[in-house]
């Protein structure tokens, strides 16, 4: 490992110190740890990629470990998207774990807590325990609960356990000290009431143990060495500690929790709440709608597993927290779709041209390679016919010399086919041009190897024959929101910020090789972008999402 030292993150500096000062590979573990509230998105995959990323750098294990402590919030749905979601990432977990698995363990541990005297049911209303808890500046004062005796405490504790109390009248509290500058030290809450069926242990538990007790304490059952989560739990660590000092066996091993920054992209949210309620809204269509930052929503807009792994890569692991552009992500995903996407024609606004001196009723097969950054792509053959649809905007009755597409009496080429030159066009009574009339050079068909073949002109043309043409439905994005950072203004709501233009629906009219497509294929249609096909596609009609441009428009739009 000491050769690549330079380009560790620091996450890895810290294993690699603890290796130094008597940890053995073989003591390494990690967790992945999604509370299966939602579906991941794009900053758990920098979790993601960061701990099976150190169980493949070590060779160690690396659990699947869902954090289910609140049935009121999650289900068996998420878990099998979440499950999804990681695989197709490219990820193998050794073991999938619960911390529901661990709730009798729990549960007997925090009876041992309490004979100890460390821990005691408080029947305050959560405002009185507000008040009590003190604040940053103010030392809180304890509960009058705090003194009962042992034996009061454990058959209060069994009722609770028993159905006996109603949801928010009874809590169990750790001991610890009211007066801790850490306003987490001070008598954190370790269970709640909660009359609600969990997604695996049904009604066995109507007592459920909070984040804090569970955690660390699910760490040291599975023997977890490392156990890294985001910023906003720095705190938590002397809490983590002090739960782990009541239980480890000074046998085994003792987790530790460092934390990095959470990763922000631009112009979305990173929030399973707030996409929760993108979806409860209906402002998508669903957790996998294209326009989501949830990693089945970037899957269905044509995503790659490894442009996000690059991404995620590329942008490392931060001790701060900062705002990542999402054009980053987006050149991850052309630069890998550029190597692996068969090329193909398809016309999205299109123009009538016909081309008077092509016979009528002749079909000629065009050859075409399929992705020149890959040969073994090999070619394909397209239908050239007296008409084909062009892009509007690729025709001008006039136009300057800087204008390479096609105008009156000017010449371009049609890729992989013919030059054709334009001599006039027919408009309708608003003046819009409904048919462009073209003459072609039958002697320049390309790839023939005659002098006319290679002859060059400006511009080349992605065209389809109207015969052939498959009518298809395209799903045209734009980002989700018109802020680049919509969660963080003090005033307003994020949902302020919703862009109204984000799904355009267009018909599309594309090459015939494109019947044979399927869900989740992938295409670059040549000058246009990146598409694949839509999982509502079907045989009788095509649906494709537009992945993401040739170029990054949206960069150069922000520079202007
Ligand atoms: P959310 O607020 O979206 O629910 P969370 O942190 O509550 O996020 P968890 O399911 O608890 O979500 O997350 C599992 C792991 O992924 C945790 O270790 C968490 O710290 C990490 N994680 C979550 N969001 C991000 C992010 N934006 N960047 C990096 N890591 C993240
Ligand atoms: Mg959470």
């Amino acid at each position: 490992m000491s050769e690549a030292v330079e380009s560790l993150n620091f996450i890895e500096h810290i294993v690699e110190e603890d290796l130094k000062n008597g940890y053995s590979e073989k003591d390494l573990r990690f967790r992945f740890p999604p509370e299966p509230n939602g579906y991941l998105h794009i900053g758990h995959a920098s979790s993601i990629c960061l701990n099976f990323g150190l169980g493949l750098r070590y060779n160690a294990p690396v659990n699947l470990r869902f954090d289910d402590t609140n049935p009121a919030k999650e289900e068996q749905e998420y878990v099998d998207a979440i499950k999804k979601d990681v695989e197709w990432l490219g990820f193998k977990w050794d073991t999938e774990r619960y911390a529901s698995d661990y709730f009798q363990q729990l549960y007997d541990w925090a009876i041992e807590l309490i004979k100890q005297g460390k821990a005691y049911v408080d029947e305050q209303s959560s405002e009185d325990m507000a008040i009590q808890k003190g604040t940053p500046t103010q030392e809180g004062t304890n509960s009058p609960f705090r003194d009962r005796s042992v034996e009061e405490n454990l058959a209060i504790f069994q009722e609770m356990k028993d159905g006996k109390f109603a949801e928010g009248t009874h809590v169990l509290r750790a001991k610890i000290d009211m007066a801790s500058s850490n306003m987490l030290m001070r008598d954190p809450i370790m269970y709640r009431v909660l009359h609600k069926a969990h997604h695996r242990t049904n009604t066995d538990w109507c007592i459920y143990p909070m984040y804090d007790w569970t955690h660390g304490e699910s760490d040291y059952i599975e023997q977890v060495s490392h156990s890294f989560c985001t910023l906003e739990f720095a705190m938590h660590r002397e809490l983590y500690d002090w739960f782990l000092d009541q239980v480890t066996d000074t046998e085994k091993l003792r987790p530790k929790q460092r934390e990095f920054a959470r990763r922000n992209l631009s112009h979305t949210v990173v929030s399973k709440r707030k996409l929760l309620q993108l979806v409860e809204n209906n402002v998508v269509t669903g957790w996998d709608d294209p326009r989501m930052s949830t990693i089945s929503g970037l899957r269905r807009r044509g995503y790659t597993p490894e442009s996000i792994r690059n991404f995620v890569e590329t942008i490392g692991i931060a001790k701060r927290d900062n705002l990542i552009d999402v054009s980053l992500l987006e050149f991850h995903l052309r630069d890998h779709l550029n190597k692996i996407s068969p090329r193909v024609m398809g016309v999205l606004d299109p123009v009538k041209v016909i081309i008077t001196n092509y016979p009528e009723g002749e079909v000629e097969w065009l050859d075409t390679e399929n992705n020149p950054e890959d040969e073994s792509a090999g070619t394909r053959q397209i239908p050239f016919t007296r008409e084909i649809y062009i892009e509007k905007e690729d025709f001008k009755e006039e136009a300057n010399r800087k204008f390479f597409r096609l105008k009156l009496g000017g010449e371009v080429r049609l890729k992989s086919g013919y030059i054709i030159k334009a001599e006039s066009c027919t408009k309708d009574t608003d003046g819009n041009i409904t048919e462009i009339q073209c003459t072609y050079d039958p002697k320049s068909k390309s790839g023939s190897g005659t002098e006319e073949s290679l002859r060059k002109v400006k511009g080349t043309l992605h065209w389809v024959s109207v015969a052939h043409a498959l009518k298809a439905e395209v799903r045209l994005y734009d980002r989700l929101f018109t802020d680049e950072s919509p969660d963080t203004h003090k005033d307003k709501d994020f949902m302020e910020f919703i862009n109204p233009d984000s799904l355009k629906v267009i018909t599309g009219y594309l090459e015939p090789s494109l019947s044979e497509a399927k869900s989740g294929d992938r295409f670059q249609f040549q000058r246009l972008g990146y598409f694949c096909v839509d999982p509502d596609s079907t045989n009788e009609k095509l649906v494709f999402n537009k992945t993401v441009g040739l170029r990054d428009t949206w960069a150069k739009l922000q520079n202007k």
